[in-house]
C-alpha cells in the first residue's frame, strides 16, 4: 500500500545551504533504502515537504523527522493513498526559492511563501511543478 504525506514545519533557526546539504545527504541515503521518494522545499523559515512510499515505513520515517530538532510545528496537510508515486526520480528532491519556484508560488496565489495558507491540492501541486522543473533543468 502507498501513500503520499505532505506537512509543513517551522525551522527552528534560520537553515544555509549547508543545513539543507546535510538533511538531504542523510534523506537520499535513507530515502533510497527504504524505496521512499519525495521533494522538499524551504523559504522563509517554512519546510514543505511530500513523502511517497510504502505506508508503514513513510508512518516511520515522518514521526523519526517529526522529531528532529531541527524543525517544530510540525502540521500534517494532507495523507492520501495512492496507486503510484509521482516523485519517482527523487528520493529526495530539493527546490531552492528561485525565481521559477516564485512563478509557481504565484500559480497557487502567493506571493511569499506560507505553506500554511495552501490547500492540500495546493502544496501538492506545487511541489509536483517544482518536481517537474527540476527534471528539466537538471
Ligand atoms: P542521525 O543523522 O545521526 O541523527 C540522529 C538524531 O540527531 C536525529 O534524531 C536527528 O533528528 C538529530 N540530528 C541530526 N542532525 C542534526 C543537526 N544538524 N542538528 C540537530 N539535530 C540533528 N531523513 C530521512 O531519512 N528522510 C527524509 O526525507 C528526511 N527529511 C527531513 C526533512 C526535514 C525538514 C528535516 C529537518 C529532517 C529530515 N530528515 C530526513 C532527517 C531526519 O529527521 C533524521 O535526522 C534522520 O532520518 C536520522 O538519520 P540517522 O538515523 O542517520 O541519524
Amino acid at each position: 500500500m502507498l501513500i503520499r504525506l505532505t506537512y509543513l514545519s517551522k525551522a527552528t533557526r534560520d537553515m544555509n545551504m549547508q543545513d539543507i546539504q546535510d538533511i538531504l545527504t542523510v534523506a537520499r541515503d535513507n530515502n533510497q533504502g527504504l524505496e521512499i521518494c519525495g521533494m522538499l522545499c524551504y523559504d522563509q523559515r517554512y519546510f514543505l515537504q511530500t513523502l511517497e512510499g510504502p505506508r508503514d515505513d513513510v508512518n516511520e520515517l515522518f514521526l523519526e523527522i517529526a522529531e528532529d530538532p531541527r524543525h517544530d510545528d510540525v502540521v500534517i496537510i494532507s495523507y492520501e493513498y495512492i496507486d503510484a508515486t509521482t516523485f519517482g526520480s527523487w528520493d529526495m528532491g530539493f527546490a531552492p526559492a528561485t525565481d521559477a519556484f516564485y512563478k509557481l508560488l504565484n500559480d497557487v496565489g502567493q506571493n511569499t511563501f506560507d505553506p500554511r495558507a495552501l490547500t492540500p491540492e495546493q502544496a501538492v501541486s506545487f511541489l509536483s511543478g517544482l518536481s517537474e522543473q527540476h527534471q528539466t533543468n537538471n
